[in-house]
């Protein structure tokens, strides 16, 4: 793993990740994938797809499973009815608090600043930074311009104790914002609804009010009963949805870590009540192996388990899996996906109460007790076993993964540099992404040696091949071999199919790995076969 630097620059070069809307100076919190990009967060994709629902096997029980059960997929709109964010919660719920500042007009979220007491000649501040990169360093270089110590002088500050949350504070009255050159200049938090609103048909008012989903999620709750119905499923099953979210983020950060329009790869996994813990310890485990067996190291993978008090209310457990991203500090993990144990609140908040049809679905209209009057749909999603006759909702375990954040952390792991000879045998550094080659963009470069003696004209009948049996390929046969090579380390292809002077007269190619670097000759007619066995 390199630095988030080389990353992020490789990214570009070989054209990973760009900008959104780069050459009007990009739009922050908005990425594109470039050609290369999206066929790695397409493989992202279509692997947790066939691991979870296509190649799932409906009959036989998995290790550590308490039972069979069945997958399958649905695929919902973004903008959905609003009642449902409503009844979700978010509507009320989803949002962060901010701060500005008055004096420098930047925005913060409240719980991503951090700072300490800094003292100097009995004038004391609590100097803030930005939590993560670099904070430290950022408070003292603030303590430094602040209180106008030099260098060589900036053993006078003296710092209480260790850097803590802005959180922790409720008078800003001596808090120093991060940039700022005067105390006092943070407002008090504000409550920020993380949905990005818009408007549905020609009606510009409230009543076409409408939101971009947050999650995927929900769509599969709303589907509940059409799924039971249509597909005559049996509990235990579970519902897969991939599909763009968008939240408003009050600082879009960490290159595409923390975007405002994203990928997820949600399961809602819909049990019988007394079984699910047992389907909440399946899941965690099984979506915690399925990121080790695609090459993330376990040393920098971690399944952490909430505390009770970071739990919301109707949850009786939550695990997050978490990875060692390079911009974070040392010991500091980031979130990939998150296991929730649900219970019934989501299907139960969906079917409760009646929604009046005249009713501005976005106002809360409150009984005479004070308890929201309208709720959910008033639609039975209760579910009855056909064999037991039983009646009950079931519980959910939700595992919800970002595809963009699984694409930055195999992007992460991928990077390494090593040595390897060039084109006149001496030893160089070069930059590979070692990609799992289920996940790689492209499985296969094939290169002529030399752009004659027939050699292109063999070379584009195997690439032909490769393409008409649908594997990812790339001919090239400009410039010096080495070089070329170079190019697909770093673009990840694991496999480079050189023909040369040899494959002229025996009808074999060197097949060139790009982790060992060990090279064998391979016959033609097996390239394809080859091929698509070593990138299963
Ligand atoms: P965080 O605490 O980092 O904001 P979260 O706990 O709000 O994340 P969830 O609501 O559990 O995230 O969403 C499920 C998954 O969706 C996350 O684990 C993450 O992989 C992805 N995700 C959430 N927000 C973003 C975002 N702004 N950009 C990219 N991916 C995201």
């Amino acid at each position: 793993m390199g630095s988030m630097e080389k990353l992020v620059s490789l990214c570009k070069r070989r054209g990973f990740l760009f900008q959104s809307s780069e050459i009007y100076g990009g739009l922050n919190g908005f990425w594109d994938y470039g050609p290369l990009g999206v066929e790695l967060k397409r493989n992202v994709k279509d692997t947790w797809w066939r691991d979870m629902v296509n190649g799932h096997d409906d009959i036989s029980c998995l290790e550590g499973a308490p039972s069979p059960y069945e997958m399958t997929g649905l695929d919902c709109t973004i903008i959905m009815h609003p009642q449902v964010w409503k009844c979700s919660g978010h509507y009320d719920l989803f949002h962060d608090f901010m701060v500005d500042c008055r004096q420098t007009k930047k925005r913060y979220r409240h719980d991503q600043l951090c700072g300490r007491w800094v003292t100097h000649r009995d004038k004391k501040a609590f100097v803030t930074s930005q939590e993560g990169d670099e904070a430290d360093e950022n408070i003292e270089r603030q303590a430094m311009k602040f209180f106008k110590v030099r260098a060589k002088d900036k053993d006078s500050l003296e710092y209480d104790g260790k850097t803590v949350s802005l959180t922790t504070l409720d008078d800003f009255a001596e808090v120093l914002g991060p940039d700022a050159k005067e105390l006092g200049t943070l407002t008090e938090p504000r409550e920020f609804n993380l949905m990005f609103k818009t408007y549905v048909g020609a009606m510009a008012g409230e009543e076409g009010a409408a939101f971009l989903r947050p999650e995927t999620a929900q769509g599969i709750f709303v589907n509940f009963k059409n799924v039971c119905d249509s597909q005559r499923v049996r509990v235990p099953f579970g519902v897969a949805q991939v599909g763009k979210s968008f939240r408003n983020e009050i600082t879009p950060r960490n290159f595409t870590f923390r975007s405002r329009e994203f990928e997820q790869m949600e399961i809602e996994f819909f049990c019988h009540p007394d079984r699910s813990h047992e389907w909440y310890k399946f899941w965690r485990d099984r979506r915690f192996k399925w990121y080790t067996d695609l090459g993330l190291a376990s040393e920098r993978l971690q399944l952490r388990d909430h505390h009770e008090d970071e739990l919301s209310h109707y949850s009786t457990g939550t695990a997050d899996i978490e990875y060692a991203f390079p911009f974070l500090n040392e010991g500091e993990f980031g979130e990939l996906e998150g296991i929730a144990h649900r219970g019934d609140f989501d299907l139960r908040s969906h079917m409760e109460g009646k929604l009046d049809p005249n009713s501005n679905p976005l106002t809360l209209q409150l009984g005479e007790d004070g308890k929201p009057k309208y709720r959910g749909s008033g639609k039975d999603l209760t579910y009855r076993d056909d064999l037991t006759n039983e009646k009950f909702i079931p519980h959910v375990i939700e595992p919800s993964a970002g595809a963009d954040r699984a694409t930055l952390a195999f992007l992460c792991e991928a990077y390494t540099e090593d040595e390897a000879p060039d084109d006149k045998g001496n030893m160089k550094t070069r930059t590979v992404m070692k990609f799992d080659p289920r996940l790689a963009p492209l499985k296969a470069a094939v290169l002529p040696l030399v752009k004659k003696e027939g050699m292109p004209e063999v070379a584009k009948d195997v690439y032909k091949a490769l393409k008409a049996a649908g594997i990812a390929a790339f001919y090239d046969e400009k410039g010096a071999v080495g070089r070329r090579y170079r190019r697909q380390d770093e673009a990840g292809t694991p496999y480079c199919l050189t023909v040369d002077g040899d494959t002229l007269k025996d009808k074999t190619v060197t097949l060139r790995d790009r982790d060992s670097l060990e090279q064998i000759r391979l016959p033609i007619d097996d390239v394809v076969s080859e091929i698509s066995k070593r990138v299963q």
